[in-house]
């Protein structure tokens, strides 16, 4: 029930981005307002994502902007100085409360998925997923997100949804995460 609640808070606070995608673009909270750095390159992918790839960040659970925004700092530094990426490694991240935050954004090639970057959008839940079960408010948020790609163009209508473990050999996105991807394709 608590869930329920803050997934229709979580929609009614949804800002929409123009006024063509109104009705199915969230709110995301853009790179400058979580205070990335600036990537190093930036490669553009060449027409609409044909597939869509959920991940789990694997970090601490993160359910308000202040621990979310220190994860994505984490995260972002951990991409560009550990792994020597040209930035954050995914398109977005979602927080368990259900908030979207722009990672390297649409149309842009990532680096979540070896291989498997250039046709695709890579989206994280903030948190590991192995036994927490993901938000009905990220689950909600993504479902918005991913419609939204789809009507902006980023998405090809009929993209495939996919975890991380069904392109390589990896937990990722955890168990529970997982078994919940099939909620994010009904609207
Ligand atoms: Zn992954």
């Amino acid at each position: 029930m608590d869930g329920l609640i803050r997934a229709n808070v979580s929609e009614e606070s949804r800002v929409p981005v123009g006024t063509n995608t109104a009705a199915v673009c969230p709110k995301v909270v853009a790179r400058g307002q979580w205070g990335a750095v600036p990537p190093l390159s930036e490669e553009r992918l060449q027409g609409p994502a044909c597939r869509a790839v959920i991940h789990h960040t694997a970090l601490w659970p993160c359910t308000a902007p202040p621990d979310c925004l220190a994860q994505l700092t984490h995260i972002q530094k951990l991409h560009m100085q550990d792994r020597h990426f040209q930035d954050i490694g995914y398109n977005f991240l979602i927080g368990g409360d259900g908030m979207i935050y722009e990672g390297r954004g649409w149309g842009v090639v990532g680096a979540h998925s070896k291989g498997n970057n250039h046709d695709s959008v890579g989206i994280a839940f903030m948190g590991n997923f192995n036994h927490e079960s993901p938000s009905p408010a990220a689950l909600s948020s993504t479902r918005l997100l991913l419609h939204c790609g789809v009507a902006l163009g980023h998405l090809h209508p009929t993209y495939t949804l996919l975890g991380h473990r069904d392109l390589a050999k990896t937990e990722c996105p955890g168990n529970t995460l997982y078994e919940a991807l099939c909620l994010l394709t009904h609207h």
